[in-house]
């Protein structure tokens, strides 16, 4: 029997009535969690390297379990459980291939379908931390019109039945163009689930109460430690407005996390457990991405990079939260083999990133342009789909199926070293050289054609390779009979 739209909407209300009986919820996710592993693990259908399959595996119930653990105590506002329910279930996951059609016929191709887009709407911010890419200052700060931000979020869901956007800054919250701010994208667009990096130091109790009434917005607040490491970073008493902000954001009910950037200087405490325990406990944080600091934006800083050794030693503590404390934690780059290597350039399950003045690149940390998204392609009669076509995305894609994306088994390469311009920088110029891509801002533009540049970071990209080759071979390769899995 074939259930029509409105089927499935009434399932997903009474699932999420349901799901207020605690003895029905932990089956539902118990379950959940036994599919995943079955899909991810034993059948494995890409033949993926089995490490890497549990990885995500760890990844997707981690998630799950803190959701879970959320609605449990009672802590989440009934917008955000009915968005989840109601909207993500009932009208995006249940429906998406009747309401997308080409979108799920191209999804089952081996042809770029990024799922999400990486958008900075604005480059001012009220703090300038040390690296920020956004680095600019307050007079010259750049935002993005409403009428292109609005029109890239309707256009990538109905291109490629994308409703996922992470919201990137200068700080979103400060977003303003015709009289619209970063909340009314969030309330037109109540079908995308918005990631948004903030500084948090904006989030008072009316801005903690208005994301809680939307139910669709997860903020991740930026920290690099505890007090002394954050304000060193971001400015004198900031750490404090943090906490503040995370009060806050408990009190309303709204899912939040973390994200960090880890410099020489931090990594050795910034994933102790004292640290995790007090975010991921007290604090309630849900998730956490972890960046590690590129010599990109105001004052590239090679010596703020953290080193080959460091990055092996990071491996080492990220496998420890995932797997033994149940956190859910990405580092953009170790994070490789969850991903299946490098997600740019609009890669299938990837994404793409457009900064405040519209300029499409493949990755936030890849700071080359194919043009402006308004007067190159709108303004042309061109769409997303075209961003997609441009040389230089296609050559980076090119670039991660033959590095590991469309690789099988053992001849993947190390995907803990997944990125081609930082772990493979001089490949990565080479490409970004053949493909006339269009450097952006002033560091990008010296370190180009900056021989010292290139040379030192395809060097740090090579030593970092040496130095978790043998995790990548050991670690993720393990040969193991599926069937042996435990499912029970
Ligand atoms: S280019 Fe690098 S940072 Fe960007 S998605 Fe690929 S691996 Fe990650």
């Amino acid at each position: 029997m074939k259930i029509g739209t409105k089927g499935k909407k009434i399932i997903a209300k009474v699932g999420l009535e349901l799901m207020k009986v605690n003895f029905i919820m932990e089956h539902f996710f118990k379950w959940g969690e036994k599919e995943i592993l079955k899909k991810l693990v034993v059948k494995n259908e890409r033949n993926r390297p089995v490490g890497a399959q549990e990885e995500k595996y760890y990844i997707v119930t981690n998630l799950m379990r803190a959701f879970e653990k959320k609605i449990k105590e009672n802590s989440l506002a009934p917008s955000v459980k009915s968005w989840v329910f109601n909207k993500l279930i009932g009208d995006v996951l249940l429906n998406w291939a009747e309401r997308y059609p080409e979108a799920a016929r191209r999804r089952k191709l081996e042809t770029a379908l990024p799922i999400f887009m990486t958008i900075s709407p604005t480059q001012t911010c009220n703090l300038a931390c040390t690296g920020c890419y956004a680095a600019s200052s307050k007079k010259t700060a750049v935002t993005l019109d409403w009428d292109v931000l609005d029109r890239v979020v309707l256009q990538k869901r109905d291109l490629w039945g994308s409703h996922f956007t992470v919201i990137s800054g200068g700080e979103p919250l400060l977003y303003e163009s015709k009289g619209k701010t970063i909340f009314d994208l969030y309330e037109k667009h109540n079908d995308n689930f918005f990631l948004m990096y903030t500084n948090g130091t904006l989030i008072d109790k009316t801005v903690a109460k208005r994301l809680a009434d939307l139910g669709n917005v997860a903020p991740a607040i930026s920290v690099e430690g505890f007090e002394e490491e954050t304000d060193a970073r971001r400015g004198k008493g900031v750490y404090k407005k943090i906490v503040e902000a995370i009060e806050n954001l408990k009190e309303a009910g709204v899912l939040y996390g973390i994200s960090f950037t880890a410099t020489r200087k931090n990594v050795d405490k910034i994933l102790d457990d004292d640290f995790v325990d007090e975010f991921f406990g007290e604090k309630g944080a849900a998730f956490a991405w972890m960046f590690q600091y590129m010599p990109i934006g105001r004052g590239p800083d090679f010596d703020l990079m953290i080193t080959p050794e460091q990055r092996r030693n990071l491996w080492f503590q990220e496998r420890h939260l995932i797997k033994d404390k149940g956190i859910f934690f990405i580092d953009f780059w170790n994070g490789g083999p969850i991903s299946d290597g490098c997600i740019a350039a609009g890669r299938k399950g990837g994404y793409l990133y457009m900064d405040w003045h519209g300029n499409m690149m493949p990755c936030v940390f890849i700071p080359y342009s194919v043009g402006n998204i308004k007067t190159d392609f709108f303004d042309k009669g061109k769409t997303l789909d075209d961003v997609l076509e441009t040389p230089f995305f296609k050559n980076i894609r090119k670039w991660q199926d033959n590095y590991s994306y469309k690789k099988s088994s053992l001849d993947i390469g190390n995907e803990i070293v997944p990125c081609p311009i930082r772990d493979h920088h001089s490949e990565f110029n080479k490409i970004a050289r053949e493909s006339d891509a269009l450097p952006v801002g002033e560091t990008a533009k010296r370190s180009f054609k900056d021989e010292k540049f290139i040379n030192d970071l395809t060097e740090i990209g090579k030593k970092a390779a040496e130095a978790t080759e043998d995790l990548w071979k050991n670690e993720y390769h393990k040969i193991e009979d599926p069937s042996k899995v435990d499912i029970s």
